[in-house]
């Protein structure tokens, strides 16, 4: 069975994020989204409410998991069985980062490999921050983040 895992902040998701979900679907028998909880990194949503409004995006698509860690990628990899990390390129300006990061995972454990998927050019613009500028100001975010969350992320985002 070849798994995958599509690791990230998802503070909150985006239709970014949800378009490298679907097409890694329909590469991988199982797709696990991994929400990091990161220490360092100041967040808007919990962990749990990312946690749910993933699940709640992605009940459509059964070959595809929702679950959260904290500490390193290839720890969680492994306890998972996976041997594949997906993650998105939009622009350049992500490149330098995510080639860093794959090479030191690689180097952490060699058996994992880092598949980058190319954004949909109509969402290379749009990222988690832009969603919660916009929608703190009481902007339109019905485009960017999927319509089955979008109450939800639009309630928090006012009350923040
Ligand atoms: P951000 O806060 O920048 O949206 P995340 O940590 O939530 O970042 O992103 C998780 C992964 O999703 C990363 O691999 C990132 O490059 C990718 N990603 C984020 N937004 C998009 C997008 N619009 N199109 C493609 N990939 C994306």
């Amino acid at each position: 069975m070849k798994i995958a895992v599509y690791p990230g902040s998802f503070d909150p998701i985006t239709n970014g994020h949800m378009d490298i979900i679907k097409r890694a679907s329909r590469i991988f028998d199982k797709l696990i989204v991994a929400v990091v909880r990161n220490p360092n990194k100041v967040a808007t949503f919990t962990v749990a409410e990312r946690v749910e409004l993933i699940k709640k995006a992605v009940k459509d698509l059964p070959n595809v998991e929702v679950d959260h860690f904290e500490g390193l990628l290839v720890d969680f990899m492994r306890k998972k069985n996976a041997r594949v990390i997906i993650k998105g390129l939009r622009a350049v300006s992500d490149f330098e980062y995510e080639f860093q990061m794959a090479l030191m995972n690689r180097k952490l454990d060699p058996n994992i490999e880092t598949l980058f998927m190319m954004t949909s050019y109509k969402y290379s613009y749009l990222s988690s921050s832009v969603v919660k500028e916009i929608g703190r100001l009481g902007g339109c975010i019905g485009e960017l983040v999927p319509e089955v969350v979008l109450p939800d992320i639009q309630k928090k985002l006012i009350n923040s």
